[in-house]
């Protein structure tokens, strides 16, 4: 409430530059922008409203942290190229000596893996924050597939949940990437203090219909119209917010795919860009309306034009909802959107 506003020094935005794969031929191989996190903490510097050194870094997980998170006998299989080969499918992996593997792909997934579980403790002591990577909603203790390795999700809700410091009973994982999510599904599918509301494209992979009894309110979406603005956001926003009466979650991970943007090869939905923009306000606004810190993590989206349009929301959210106000938390009485 002081009108002497003191500038933020950190922001709960977590990049590592060591998050882009930086590969010479990758990107003609496989449709990903593999440097959209760079590109996205660009737009956000060059909005003016950060500095470069306003951003929280993250460490990898540690070996023992990895050992919780993920089976021996997984963490032995990346030691292979051919089992990379199939989690990552690009084709060439197969023939690459594994120490670039492990440094060029394995490390950036690591770096992100660590960042999402940064952005979960940020989000406790700030009401939300972001990690402009992470999201790998495939992977689970056992393997991984659709280019997620580590388990990053399954981690933020360990750590979220295991400290009773933290006071937080129900989490709510929110997964709008077009993908129906499988690895949290299976890594948490007995754990009755996560509920997983998950809105996905029904005609694409990974089809896990094991995995699906594990979402508790699962949107399908089979018809072209409900890949459309117009129909995808008010059934995706009322689900939401049943969800969230009902469940009364304490902490949100919001897994914000942009594959379900118009044009991205693997999402096959056709969400407008201000289709997107709308869609992340409507998760922040649920969640800053009641208090309840979210943790929004990129997860997939590898159209050139998906940095743009991530880099255009967060700074949308952060005006909007005015994040960078040291009181926010107390001081923001948030208008309704009717
Ligand atoms: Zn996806």
């Amino acid at each position: 409430m002081s009108n002497s506003k003191k500038p933020v020094e950190k922001v709960p935005i977590v990049y590592h530059p060591g998050y882009n794969i930086v590969f010479w031929n990758l990107e003609k191989i496989h449709p990903f922008d593999t440097q959209k996190y760079k590109r996205i903490h660009k737009i956000l510097v060059s909005s003016n409203l950060f500095e470069a050194a306003s951003f929280h870094e993250p460490t990898p997980p540690t070996e023992e942290e990895l050992l919780n998170l993920h089976s021996q006998k997984y963490l032995e299989s990346l030691k292979s190229n051919t089992a990379l080969q199939r989690i990552l499918e690009v084709p060439f992996v197969a023939v690459l000596p594994q120490i670039l593997m492990r440094k060029k792909v394995l490390e950036p997934m690591l770096l992100q893996t660590g960042g999402s579980v940064l952005a979960a403790e940020l989000a406790l002591r700030y009401g939300w924050a972001i990690n402009l990577g992470g999201g790998f909603h495939h992977a689970h203790y056992n393997g991984g597939g659709g280019f997620c390795v580590y388990a990053d999700i399954s981690m933020m809700v360990g750590q979220i949940l295991n400290n009773p410091q933290n006071r937080v009973n129900r989490l709510m994982i929110v997964d709008l990437d077009a993908h129906q999510g499988n690895g949290p599904e299976r890594d948490l599918a007995d754990n009755n203090k996560v509920l997983i509301v998950d809105a996905f494209n029904a005609n694409i992979y990974p089809h896990d219909t094991d995995a699906i009894s594990s979402i508790t309110t699962p949107i399908l979406l089979a018809t072209p119209a409900l890949k459309r603005d117009d129909q995808y956001l008010p059934l995706v926003q009322s689900k939401i917010l049943q969800s969230f009466r009902k469940f009364q979650p304490d902490f949100i991970i919001y897994n914000a795919g942009t594959d379900c943007l118009e044009g991205d090869p693997l999402g096959a939905m056709d969400l407008t860009p201000d289709g997107i923009i709308k869609r992340d306000e409507m998760v922040f606004r649920m969640a800053l309306d009641h208090n309840v810190p979210v943790a929004m993590v990129l997860s997939g989206g590898y159209q050139k034009k998906n940095a743009e349009i991530i880099g255009a929301s967060i700074l949308n959210l952060v005006m909007k909802f005015n994040l960078l106000e040291p009181n926010r938390m107390t001081s923001l009485i948030y208008e309704e959107n009717s």
